[in-house]
């Protein structure tokens, strides 16, 4: 049997501590590439660079920087750099959970949704932050948790435009509690997701989202998971379509009031 070809990206930049952990941990279940951005690309999200000319640097025949977003590194490792079609493309490890809405920012979740809408088996692996900057991130833990998801995935592979949201609590190996599959939370934003300070010249500046972290309790979520302690599993795909409202909207629109014989100027 062929070793299975692994793809590697993230938003955190090719030198991330994340990245080179992901890549110790699955290093001897294929052959494995990486193709990541040359800085930090957090909440990058599913952009592309359409405005300057991308380049890649090989630094060594496995490893490639790009300068651009996660989504251009999936196009570049599917398209230009790899020799065939990966078995996987795993993303992360993010240095800070992706959980709910967050998935929605997230250049990490986003090569993975990439590497999906492209056809490929593609994973994403975010490890909560630590409560302060003085704490570590739980990379050991993290590192476990993405051999053993990996595997699993390589053993039992899902339907390619299903990806895997696994996000990872910030606490040693042996107080994790387990593993969940949960569903995508809702975080509670409101005003105070903006902070407000002024700079020496009395002229105000913001930072956005650092408010407080409050979710609406729902014990299937991912939110929750990570709350209490368990890894969680969240499948995804980008179908956005409300399928409900298409029944009702298409009612709406047999009313047929928006022909040109309504309108004010016909
Ligand atoms: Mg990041």
């Amino acid at each position: 049997m062929t070793r299975p070809l692994i793809l590697l990206s993230n938003d955190d930049g090719i030198d991330s501590e994340g990245i080179k952990t992901l890549e110790e941990a699955v290093r001897d279940l294929g052959d494995i590439y990486v193709v990541a951005p040359d800085e930090e690309r957090s909440a990058a999200s599913h952009a592309l660079t359409l405005h300057k000319p991308l380049r890649i640097n090989e630094r060594d025949p496995r490893h490639f920087s790009i300068n651009g977003t996660p989504t251009d590194c999936i196009n570049f490792g599917l398209y230009v750099i790899l020799p065939r079609k990966p078995h996987l493309i795993v993303s992360g490890i993010n240095h800070g959970s992706n959980l709910a809405d967050d998935v929605t920012y997230s250049g990490t979740v986003s090569a993975a949704f990439e590497g999906s809408i492209l056809g490929t088996l593609s994973m994403a692996f975010s490890l909560e932050a630590p409560e302060s900057d003085t704490l570590p991130f739980q990379f050991k833990t993290a590192r476990h948790y993405a051999r053993k998801l990996v595997e699993r995935q390589l053993k039992y592979p899902h339907d390619s435009s299903v990806l895997l949201s696994i996000n990872i609590p910030n606490r040693p190996l042996s107080a994790v509690k387990g593993v969940q599959v949960t569903r995508l939370g809702k975080r509670i934003i409101n005003e105070t997701n903006i902070i407000r300070k002024e700079d020496p010249r009395g002229r105000p500046y913001y930072w956005i989202g650092m408010g407080p972290k409050d979710f609406e309790p729902d014990p299937q979520s991912d939110l929750h998971a990570i709350d209490q302690g368990f890894v969680s599993v969240t499948p995804l795909h980008l179908d956005l379509t409300h399928y409900p409202s298409i029944h009702q909207m298409k009612e709406w629109a047999e009313e047929n009031s928006f022909s040109s014989g309504d309108s004010e100027d016909a």
